[in-house]
């Protein structure tokens, strides 16, 4: 346990704002009654009675998917929460920890738009440390960058849009050097040759994972994500999260998308098989002069003129973002893996435009 010895002043208490210490939850109707062996008739939420399926609250603490999830993962569902999709989970993990006027965030940019954003909403400072030419994170800025009100630092690995795995020594590095909240964004990790950290949520008391159903899982349309750290951070999570933030539509589809393990399996692997022939058929294509080794489900190009590119592929019907306003990544496009299909004729196109 040499990594919690290194946690030494490691203190979750210190990191809660003193507001989430202090409230009680909201108390829902339908939490304790659960594991009753009596059927029960309930009269107390205020419900329509007439059975359709959809007629009742669903389960506040979503234990059937945390059941489903923990044996996949190898955690206990006391390791999980659900959020109505990952970006839920970040505004949740800002709402806890960081005091509005008062804490900051450590972001790397360029990343996903969504921490600044909830930055911004909740009134807490963003502190950007560029990420390197190699897109890796600047491990020494970022800790220099730590004041005593620093309470996350947001690592996107693979990173979108750039779609590089960042380095396990400079993440572990983080890790041990930093006593706030390292949250790792791995919304793409199934696309990835790289290990999740998962495996190592039991080593780092201050390791925060959030995982998605809408990218590899094929479920963008559910909002599920998913965090998993310490049962005591899951615990605070709780405590704030709105009762019935997973509805049951959701929560039954996730975990029928979830036992369906091997058609996502194939899915993916079909992806990632795309991405090498997409990138094999960009190599000779003159106005692409950098693609980024990914470990996504999308790919980033420089090119010649981002704009123009552009514009050219969507008058031939594809829609692709121009992330040319993110720093290092002037003239890039990020274009999503589609279908065999898709891709080949994206190719096509490619090829045409002069
Ligand atoms: C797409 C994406 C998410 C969004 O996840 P949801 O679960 O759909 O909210 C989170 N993080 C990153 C880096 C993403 O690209």
């Amino acid at each position: 346990m040499k990594q919690i010895s290194k946690m030494m002043g490691w203190c979750l208490e210190n990191l809660v704002r003193d507001t989430i210490k202090n409230m009680q939850p909201y108390a829902s109707a339908r939490d304790e009654f659960k594991e009753f062996a009596n059927p029960l008739i309930y009269l107390d939420a205020n419900e329509n009675p007439f059975q359709n399926g959809i007629n009742r609250y669903p389960d506040p603490k979503q234990m059937e998917l945390k059941r489903v999830l923990a044996l996949q993962k190898k955690v206990t569902t006391k390791n999980i929460l659900i959020g109505n999709g990952s970006d839920e989970v970040l505004d949740l993990l800002l709402r806890v920890f960081c005091e509005p006027n008062t804490d900051n965030v450590i972001t790397l940019p360029p990343t996903y738009g969504m921490y600044e954003v909830l930055a911004n909403i909740n009134s807490i400072e963003n502190r950007q440390v560029l990420l390197q030419f190699d897109f890796q994170p600047n491990v020494t800025s970022i800790l220099n960058s730590v004041n005593e009100k620093t309470k996350i630092i947001f690592l996107c690995s693979p990173n979108n849009p750039t779609g590089n795995l960042f380095k396990k020594e400079s993440v572990q590095k983080i890790l041990e050097n930093f006593l706030g909240l390292v949250v790792i964004d791995e919304a793409y990790i199934d696309f990835s040759e790289g290990e999740s950290w998962l495996n190592d949520l039991n080593d780092f008391p201050n390791l925060v994972i959030t995982q998605t159903l809408s990218k590899a899982y094929a479920s963008a349309g559910i909002r599920v994500g998913i965090c998993y750290a310490s049962e005591e951070i899951i615990s605070v999570l709780h405590k704030i999260k709105p009762p019935y933030n997973s509805n049951l539509l959701s929560q039954k589809r996730a975990i029928k998308v979830l036992k369906d393990e091997e058609a996502i399996k194939s899915q993916v692997a079909i992806i990632k098989h795309e991405r090498t022939t997409l990138t094999e058929a960009l190599l000779p294509i003159k106005f692409v002069s950098k693609i980024y080794k990914s470990d996504a489900n999308f790919m980033l190009i420089k090119v010649d003129d981002a704009t123009k590119r552009y514009k050219q592929l969507l008058e031939k019907g594809f829609v692709v973002r121009n992330r040319s306003t993110q720093p290092l990544c002037k003239n890039t496009l990020r274009i999503t893996l589609g279908t065999p299909e898709e891709n080949k004729k994206l190719i096509e196109v490619l090829q045409q435009i002069k």
